[in-house]
């Protein structure tokens, strides 16, 4: 009966595990199709400086609405695009979506900056450069007022990246480095990175009113980053005591639900006209 049993059981596990990669294989087949299918769109979320949450840019997040299935989050597909390719084709497509969108919302907002999340696939594209120049260049979007957001992720190749990011910097495009704190880059690191935004992951910022050391985190980033003349936004503000607190440790960048959730553009007062 012991025999049995595990023979039971592991047909269970294995079904389960069929299961799961039969339905993989069909979300990544449905994947390919997404773009043709129009499926993907964008949403934005503001940058806001300061006590009052002045709107200064916003962040471009990719968003899947599968036929069937509905939203599928981008912590689903994003991976799953990274790791068969298909991220080079989508990240183009959303370059390419974001300029047209906003590129009249920046052309009227001269200090704005959008910003667009890279995986580092795309970076080591051996077209990126070229294709990124091309885009903003047909569609009237200053450099300087695009922002790629990468991840500590791609840095720890700086032999690989150091030189495109360098490259990049040439042409006047800013880069910021998304969810930091999270990944193993040291302080000492930073200074070797092209990068004019520090963006303080959320895990930091979520209980920064009942916690020191999260506090003391966070202070030594906004330090480090004053040194080394960057900007740092704290991501995932959701109450405004936890604006109020970074007040008081200078960060006066913020980006969070408290100010604003992901809304597609036609939805904020400023992306009225333009779309
Ligand atoms: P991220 O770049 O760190 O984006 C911030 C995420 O936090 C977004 O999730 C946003 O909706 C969420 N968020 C913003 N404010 C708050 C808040 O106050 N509280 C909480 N709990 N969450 C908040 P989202 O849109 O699901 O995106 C998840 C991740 O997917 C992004 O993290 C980014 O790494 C990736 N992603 C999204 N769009 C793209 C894209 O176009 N290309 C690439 N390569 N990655 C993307
Ligand atoms: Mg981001
Ligand atoms: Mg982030
Ligand atoms: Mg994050």
């Amino acid at each position: 009966s012991h025999a049995k049993r595990k023979g039971w059981q592991y047909s269970i596990y294995r079904t389960g595990m069929e299961k799961e990669a039969r339905s993989t294989y069909i979300l990544e087949n449905d994947l390919y199709h997404s773009l043709s299918r129009q499926e993907m769109f964008l949403m934005y979320q503001p940058f806001v400086y300061g006590g009052e949450g002045k709107t200064i840019g916003m962040e471009a997040l990719l968003r899947w609405n599968h036929s069937k299935k509905g939203l599928i989050p981008p912590s689903t597909f994003i991976p799953m695009a990274e790791n068969n390719g298909f991220i080079n084709t989508l990240g183009r497509w959303v370059l390419q979506q974001v300029c047209k969108e906003i590129g009249p919302v920046l052309y009227k907002n001269p200090t704005w900056t959008v910003a667009v999340n890279i995986s580092s696939q795309q970076l080591e594209g051996e077209h990126f450069i070229n294709e990124l120049w091309e885009v903003v260049q047909s569609n009237g979007v200053a450099p300087q007022q695009l922002e790629l957001e990468i991840t500590e992720r791609t840095t720890m190749q700086p032999d690989l990246m150091l030189p495109i990011l360098h490259k990049l910097k040439e042409l006047g495009f800013r880069i910021s480095l998304d969810d930091f704190g999270t990944g193993y880059s040291s302080l000492s690191q930073l200074k070797e990175l092209p990068v004019d935004t520090l963006k303080i992951d959320r895990s930091f910022i979520d209980d920064i009113n009942d916690r020191k050391t999260n506090i003391a985190i966070v202070k030594t980033i906004i330090e480090a980053a004053e040194n080394l003349n960057m900007k740092v936004i704290a991501e995932g503000i959701e109450k405004e005591e936890q604006a109020r607190e970074l007040l008081t440790l200078q960060c006066c960048y913020f980006q969070g639900y408290y100010y604003s959730i992901p809304k597609k553009i036609n939805e904020f007062s400023w992306g009225k006209e333009s779309s």
